[in-house]
């Protein structure tokens, strides 16, 4: 049986079932995340089709580019993932894993596209 960290929104209707393969935390700086997310996005990264997902009638969709839509819960507003559609990847908030999750950031992505409020999260190698 494959081991999961276990995610959920602020009002607890969407839950999520992270299988611990799951890729990250990765942060990005760019500013579809700074500006869906208030700030940088920090998720652990892995197949949809490996998650276990409870409550996703509560997500509410918004299709933020041509290749990827992201959602939050209706009720609560916690934004829950970001799907790459075409590889059939959800992206999920960091922020929601409930517990330690015994990881790091591990790699930032368009650093380039960082605000000037804050310095890159180190990253541990
Ligand atoms: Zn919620
Ligand atoms: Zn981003």
């Amino acid at each position: 049986m494959t081991e999961m960290l276990h995610a959920s929104c602020h009002c607890g209707k969407v839950r999520i079932a992270v299988p611990a393969s799951a890729a990250g935390v990765l942060a990005c700086h760019c500013g579809d995340c700074q500006k869906m997310h208030g700030n940088f996005n920090a998720f652990l990264a892995a197949p949809r089709s490996d998650m276990q997902v409870t409550g996703e009638d509560a997500l509410v969709w918004y299709q933020s580019s041509e290749a990827s839509r992201r959602a939050f819960c209706g009720t609560c507003g916690s934004r829950v993932t970001k799907e790459i559609t075409a590889a059939g990847r959800w992206l999920i908030s960091a922020g929601l894993v409930d517990g330690p999750t015994g990881r790091r950031i591990i790699k930032n992505l368009w650093e380039q596209s960082k605000p000037d409020w804050y310095d890159l999260p180190a990253i541990e190698t």
